[in-house]
């Protein structure tokens, strides 16, 4: 059993301002240990269901947060971007059998993290066929798009919430809630336990129950700080500034949408 793992910080346990998430600020090591610690109980799970190779990209900011040497020896680590357009799941593939996400967060236009956000931090939202799109949600559609089902998420409570309603099958840990500029987090151990037990009953399980739909059309609409920007983007093909500070772009093609991501962010 071949495993992806695609991990992020902004929904791992404790984290809960920016200094915490970039490595340039002195309270960034012990969230980046502890992201470690989250992928790890997430590779032990999966070899205890019987993975045979896991591949873990480190999908934060820099792309530089995981201490390989903490994790199994059946990994391999993706660290730094490509600029390939599935970014946060590059290098995923038909060959694999699983994918996990760990770490993930509530999406930009949304007030269940203190740091929601999708894709980039310096523009409001993005919307997908109407809703604010999590990362999570990006990324699950690549997944399906290759037919590799997406069967665990660990992160905050308002990322989880909103997969329930995608597919209850997917097995989700929360680990923290957001409440205004403020965080409640579970024990940093009863995270690893629960993402170590989690991670291994959602392998154990029928993977495909855990399919999404993957829709046939998708209406893109990114909302940006500054109207001028907005202006600058909306001359993307196809793109149309639908308001002062909002780009739409239509396409039924995903990777059409990914691309538009990739470029106008
Ligand atoms: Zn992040």
């Amino acid at each position: 059993m071949k495993i992806y793992i695609s991990a992020d910080i902004e929904g791992v346990t404790g984290v809960t301002h920016w200094d915490e998430t970039i490595k340039s600020k002195a309270d960034h090591k012990e969230f980046a240990h502890q992201m470690t610690l989250e992928v790890k109980a997430a590779c032990e799970g999966a070899n205890n269901a019987g993975a045979d190779e896991i591949w873990i990209n480190d999908a934060h900011d820099s792309g530089r947060n995981i201490d390989h040497n903490l994790l199994p020896k059946n990994t391999r680590l993706i660290r730094g971007w490509s600029g390939h357009v599935f970014s946060m799941v590059q290098e995923l593939d038909e060959s694999f059998d699983a994918v996990l996400f760990i770490g993930y967060h509530s999406a930009g236009g949304t007030n269940t993290n203190p740091l929601a956000h999708s894709m980039h931090t310096g523009i409001d939202y993005i919307k997908l066929n109407g809703e604010y799109v999590t990362e999570f949600l990006i990324h699950a559609y690549i997944a399906n798009y290759l037919k590799v089902p997406v069967v665990f998420v660990s992160g905050d409570f308002g990322l989880c919430d909103s997969i329930k309603k995608i597919n209850s099958n997917i097995i989700t840990i929360p680990v923290k809630e957001g409440i205004g500029d403020s965080t409640i987090n579970i024990h940093p151990e009863l995270a690893l336990d629960l993402i170590k037990s989690g991670v291994e009953d959602s392998l154990k399980k029928n993977l495909y129950l855990c399919n999404i739909y993957l829709p046939e059309e998708f209406v893109l609409e990114i909302k940006y700080n500054e109207h001028h920007t907005a202006f600058r983007k909306s001359f993307y093909p196809n793109a149309k500034q639908i308001e002062p500070k909002i780009v739409r772009f239509e396409t039924k093609d995903y990777m059409e949408v990914l691309r538009a991501i990739e470029f106008l962010l």
